[in-house]
């Protein structure tokens, strides 16, 4: 076989891809039809394909590249760290600096007494990671039956069994089935799902379904609940400022442990570090992947608070690690992906672009026949399409075919948008700049134009 390289044809390396590559979330019979693009280079916020389009890059990778595509000093980190470390575990008593290094600088960074911090691969490792921690810990507080998590519909923590069970996406669940002890309530999607009542009305209505299905579980059987500050992949749904603080509340009364999944929120995306500070959220634990090493290596971990941690210790050896917790590569390049955040003020950065450059122009969209609502949070939307704006209406026929199709001339116009059925969506690197954001918002005009 020819080596394989960026210098082969599209088509030999599409081909090759659909005979030999099982894709993630992708249909592969439509991939093996028309064959997937096939990206070669990234900088700052632009892609180059293998025709040679310069596309530009309206979801960070998955939701991962904060500091933009090309940072010389990440690869050059990894390769020093390889050089003199390539790997070392962090099981049985051994550690290192790198794993050292990034635990007391997520310390330093994180809010309140969320100061220690287990790592994982991903996302979804450390959701599973979760789901152990609080169940052990009310094991070592003698109450062993509290093992209930409560999610949310719609709301999305990963892949693996434990994190695709925390989530509410039902076709996650009919693939391979959920585990026991997960419970959902609904989600506080307002504009399409809040009916007569005002945005404050329905966050609270749908906050208290959390303490309603509390008492049908009974509050002593409810080990945590867990909830995305803005849920991601569910299509932005940003909460009304009433649904967190009864959130809190409510977790706070029964003594629930508060879990903030901040995969996507994490590192800068909605203005400040975490998306918790954004909606003045107190978790025990946060989940964190994607923005710590802006996606340069697959790095996940849980933030944990004093108390959890503690009496986690106290009960001995926790049974549970990954082969790469705290990689040292991976986490030598999570320090310097970190630094950079810091020292280039790219949090701060986020807060001017965003508010009012970004926020103005986004909104300007809801004037598009197409568009009901357009949302964002920090560096984070969504739209909704409508055939009608006044009734809020869904389109005729399946749900996501106009999403779909808007997505669809995104990609055509070099410009990568998600469509999470028929919303659009989108989570750019946080680099972008004002006149970058130009390009995104013509390309995705222009676009909306040729669905309409
Ligand atoms: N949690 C949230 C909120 C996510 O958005 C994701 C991924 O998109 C995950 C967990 C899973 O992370 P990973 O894909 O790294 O396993």
């Amino acid at each position: 076989m020819n080596m394989i390289t960026n210098h082969l044809p599209t088509a030999e390396l599409q081909a090759l891809d659909a005979a030999h590559h099982m894709h993630p979330f992708t249909d592969a019979n439509g991939l093996a039809a028309k064959g997937a693009r096939v990206i070669t280079r990234g900088k700052g916020v632009w892609l180059t394909d293998s025709e040679g389009n310069q596309i530009i890059d309206g979801m960070a990778g998955l939701w991962c590249v904060n500091v933009g595509y090309g940072r010389k000093s990440l690869a050059e980190v990894a390769a020093r760290q390889m050089e003199e470390l390539a790997y070392y575990n962090t099981f049985f008593q051994t550690t290192h600096v790198p794993a050292i290094a990034l635990a007391a600088k997520i310390a330093e960074l994180a809010p309140g007494d969320l100061n220690h911090v287990f790592f994982a691969g991903s996302g979804s490792e450390a959701n599973d990671t979760n789901i152990r921690l609080v169940r052990r810990y009310w094991d070592i507080k003698g109450k062993p039956w509290r093992k209930t998590v409560i999610a949310r519909w719609n709301g999305y923590h990963g892949s693996t069994m434990g994190g695709g069970s925390l989530g509410g996406m039902k076709p996650i669940h009919a693939h391979g089935g959920k585990i026991e002890g997960i419970e959902h309530i609904d989600q506080p999607y307002w504009w399409g799902e809040g009916g007569d009542m005002t945005e404050d009305e329905f966050g609270l209505a749908r906050a208290r379904q959390l303490e309603e299905k509390i008492l049908q579980i009974g509050p002593d059987n409810v080990a945590a609940f867990i909830g995305e500050p803005v849920q991601g992949a569910g299509g932005v749904i940003i909460p009304p400022r009433t649904y967190w603080p009864e959130i809190q509340r409510i977790c706070d009364e029964y003594g629930i442990l508060l879990i903030a999944d901040e995969v996507i929120t994490g590192f800068g995306r909605t203005g400040n570090w975490f998306g918790s500070q954004t909606f003045g959220i107190r978790p025990h634990i946060m989940t964190i992947a994607k923005g710590l090493s802006s996606g340069y290596q697959p790095i996940g971990g849980s933030i944990v608070c004093d108390e959890v941690a503690r009496t986690v210790a106290e009960g001995g050896e926790f049974f549970h690690g990954y082969t790469y917790s705290g990689h040292p590569v991976a986490a030598a390049v999570a320090l310097e992906n970190l630094r950079i955040l810091q020292e280039e003020h790219i949090i701060e950065h986020v807060r001017d672009v965003a508010h009012p450059y970004l926020q103005e122009r986004w909104s300007a969209l809801a004037d598009h026949p197409l568009v009901g609502e357009a949302k964002l949070v920090g560096l984070m939307g969504s739209i909704a399409l409508t055939p009608n704006k006044a009734t809020r209406a869904k389109f005729a026929g399946e749900q996501g075919t106009v999403g779909f199709r808007c997505r669809e001339r995104c990609f055509a116009n070099n410009l990568i948008m998600r469509h999470v059925g028929d919303r659009m969506i989108i989570a750019p690197p946080l680099v972008i700049t004002p006149e970058e954001i130009d390009v995104l918002i013509a390309r995705a005009r222009t676009s909306l134009d040729e669905c309409y």
